[in-house]
């Protein structure tokens, strides 16, 4: 049975995961690049490394959650990176959003030490993984997976295991892949709504009882009602994921012609400076060529609109 963790990357994921593995129990060690954002699990009884290397030591099992396939190269393979602390025995956990491809090199580097890997991302988002209500899915040796399950249903409500290492985060690429064509159906949809002068409200109210419902359409439409684009899940984030997704399409010579239009739309976004709003913020790319700006009636002009005048 597994009793000691580290945890390095505490951002919006990592940072619900750690107070729900703190609240489960288990014994934390938490690192972060940004070493501020330790403070509060300190106080909840963590102990804080200075470095991933320090971090990983005396660990039964070491998760990780960093923002892409660089950070996951910094922080496992550099000098005083997870390699150069970890030790055989050991099971390593990443949670990121990364290629396939890193993962099997990840695999690989871990194979030689003696240590056990999975790769592990999750759906959901930060409301999602403070609640330990994730959608979790897994890949690499089925006896380890069956070791580290016990740790992920404090994290989340599903759990699906994908067989070989690169298999989940595979699985996490194509689940993006459809997220990212649902948010540009829903910014396309409500700006064309806005246009057509439909009551935005109503709009949504059907969005949330049709037959092409989802919770994504629900919760992003409202909060796009609202002009509320605080980051559950980055806008950069979607864009970097939209390259994997296209990288490891273009591997496998699998089309995605819907995705590059997405991409554009991100990257526009992304230009206009809204990076680090949420997601959803893609709509803000439509509403500059449209010359409107989606919000439910009676809401006033933002600052934005009026600068543009
Ligand atoms: P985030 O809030 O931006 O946090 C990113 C984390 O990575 C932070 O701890 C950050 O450290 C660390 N980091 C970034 N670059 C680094 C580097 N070069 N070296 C060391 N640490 C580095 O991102 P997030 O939303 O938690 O997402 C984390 C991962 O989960 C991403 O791969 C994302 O695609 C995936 N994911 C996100 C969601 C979501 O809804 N947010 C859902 C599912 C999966 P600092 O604090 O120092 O910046």
């Amino acid at each position: 049975m597994i009793n000691t963790i580290s945890y390095l990357g505490l951002g919006t994921m990592g940072s619900g995961m750690v107070s729900n593995l703190l609240k489960a129990g288990y014994k934390l060690t938490v690192w972060n690049r940004s070493a501020k954002k330790c403070g509060p699990f300190a106080k909840k009884g963590a102990r804080i490394a200075d470095t991933p290397a320090d971090a990983v030591r005396d660990a039964e099992l070491v998760m990780y959650c960093l923002s892409n396939d660089q950070a996951v190269e910094e922080v496992v393979f550099e000098p005083k990176g997870i390699l150069s602390g970890i030790k055989e025995g050991q099971i390593a956990v990443d949670i990121s959003t990364v290629l396939p491809a890193t993962s099997l090199r990840e695999e690989e580097a871990y194979t030689k030490r003696g240590v056990d890997f999975l790769d592990v991302p999750v759906f959901g988002s930060k409301q999602e993984s403070a609640d330990a209500k994730l959608w979790i899915m897994a890949a690499g040796n089925k006896a380890v997976f069956e070791k580290v399950k016990p740790v992920l249903e404090h994290l989340g409500q599903t759990i699906h295991y994908f067989g070989k290492n690169g298999n989940a985060v595979a699985m996490k690429l194509v689940g993006n892949l459809i997220v990212a064509l649902e948010l540009e159906a829903l910014a396309e949809g409500l700006v064309l709504a806005q246009k057509a002068g439909l009551d935005l409200s109503t709009v949504m109210e059907v969005v949330k009882v049709a037959d092409f419902r989802s919770p994504l359409l629900v919760s992003n439409g409202q909060n796009i009602l609202k002009r509320n684009f605080s980051p559950s899940f980055a806008l950069k984030l979607m864009l970097k994921d939209a390259g994997l997704i296209e990288k490891f399409s273009q591997s496998l010579e699998s089309p995605i012609p819907a995705l590059r239009v997405v991409q554009k739309n991100l990257e526009s976004a992304v230009a206009l400076g809204f990076g680090e709003e949420n997601a959803s913020a893609i709509i803000r790319a439509l509403e500059k060529e449209a010359g409107v700006e989606v919000k439910a009636r009676g809401a006033g002009r933002s600052k934005e609109m009026e600068q543009n005048d």
